[in-house]
């Protein structure tokens, strides 16, 4: 039988053997008869407000349920997993155009070749290897590259971050699907786990060239310093785009340029393309030693868990605006 045991409290950095005999424990069974022990979610629990904090472990695992535990269930339905779309296996419209190849023109693309349609993906930026020297060269020298920098070029405004995996979309299938992606691209399995999945520092320079090359072999083609400069539209229907002074024919193209390219919307709104103004945030940076932050939240530091984060929201009563902390490095 199919089990899923939660609420399991163990030690910040403990082992395979103290999770199993925890386990054991709950089901009232020796760890022996306990089979496919699966970590599946892992959170930080620290709201004693002591110096001690837990680790709050659910796991799949096969075995018997024991009467009157509330905190094991028997696991009857297989995951819903995410819509993919369907394979075309012979295509033969126009290839798609994705524009940009940050996360969100990247993952277009690939679920684009995934389904067979041979998409092309334009990128005005430099790909992740080239574009962090100019990078390197903006932070020591201050030469900025208009078309490669920060922001731009390939894995797009956060490539430079922490990796800390952010997202507010509630469509769990999705998020998971997501996930399982960069898994494949070599990412760490716990960020399917982890409450708050982080890929660490600089790794997604390597996920995203990897990314890249599976839409490749998938039969889509990637482009750098090529920037999107027009769309061309007839009679309200798309008829292609051009792409650095090239016409390109195409019936399908998605947009995903991000928050900074003010060029892109500036040439949309001229060329009459209906526009949404969205909101947008004005951000700062503090800084605070890392040391106060452990003691607010776990009481003091542990090496094996990293470092603490919080996450802090504010809405004044008089103010529809609102003030939050968005990431914690
Ligand atoms: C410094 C920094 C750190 C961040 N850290 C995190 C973090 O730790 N965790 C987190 O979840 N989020 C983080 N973010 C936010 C995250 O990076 C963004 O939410 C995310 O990148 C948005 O993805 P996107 O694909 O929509 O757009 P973008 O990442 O902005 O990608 C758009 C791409 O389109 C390209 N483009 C633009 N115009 C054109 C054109 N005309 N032709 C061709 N290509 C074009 C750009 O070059 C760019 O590569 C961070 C952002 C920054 C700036």
């Amino acid at each position: 039988m199919r089990l899923k045991v939660s609420q399991l409290d163990l030690p910040p950095g403990y082992s395979v053997e103290q999770l199993a005999k925890v386990v054991a424990k709950k089901l009232r069974c020796d760890s022996s008869v306990m089979h496919n022990l699966k970590v599946v979610r892992r959170s930080i629990d620290a709201r004693s407000g002591a110096p001690r904090v837990n680790i709050v472990v659910e796991v799949d695992v096969s075995g018997k349920k024991p009467s009157g535990k509330r905190d094991v269930e028997v696991v009857r339905n297989v995951k819903p997993q995410a819509k993919t779309v369907a394979t075309l296996k012979e295509y033969d419209g126009l290839r798609p155009v994705v524009v940009g190849a940050g996360p969100a023109g990247l993952m277009a693309a690939f679920a684009l070749a995934e389904a067979g349609m041979k998409p092309l993906l334009v990128e005005r930026g430099e790909d992740a290897d080239a574009r962090s020297d100019r990078v390197k060269d903006f932070w020591k020298n201050g030469v900025l590259d208009s078309e490669s920098n920060v922001l731009y070029g390939e894995g797009g405004a956060g490539l430079f971050s922490d990796g800390k995996l952010t997202s507010r979309s509630k469509d769990h299938p999705r998020i998971r699907r997501f996930l399982e992606i960069l898994i494949s691209c070599g990412a760490s399995p716990d960020i399917l786990i982890d409450a708050e999945p982080h890929l660490g520092s600089d790794i997604l320079k390597e996920l995203v060239p990897a990314l890249r090359n599976r839409i490749v072999e998938l039969g889509g083609e990637v482009r750098f310093g090529a920037r999107l400069d027009k769309v061309m539209i007839d009679d309200g229907v798309l008829r292609g785009v051009v792409v650095s002074g090239e016409e390109i024919r195409t019936d399908h193209c998605v947009l995903a340029v991000g928050h900074s390219a003010r060029d892109v919307y500036a040439m949309l709104a001229e060329q009459g393309v209906p526009l949404d103004a969205k909101p947008f945030a004005v951000g700062v940076r503090l800084e605070l030693p890392q040391h106060r932050i452990d003691t607010a939240q776990w009481g003091g530091s542990f090496g094996s868990l990293g470092s603490a984060s919080f996450r802090l929201t504010r809405r004044a009563e008089d103010d529809e605006r609102s003030c939050y902390t968005f990431c914690l490095c």
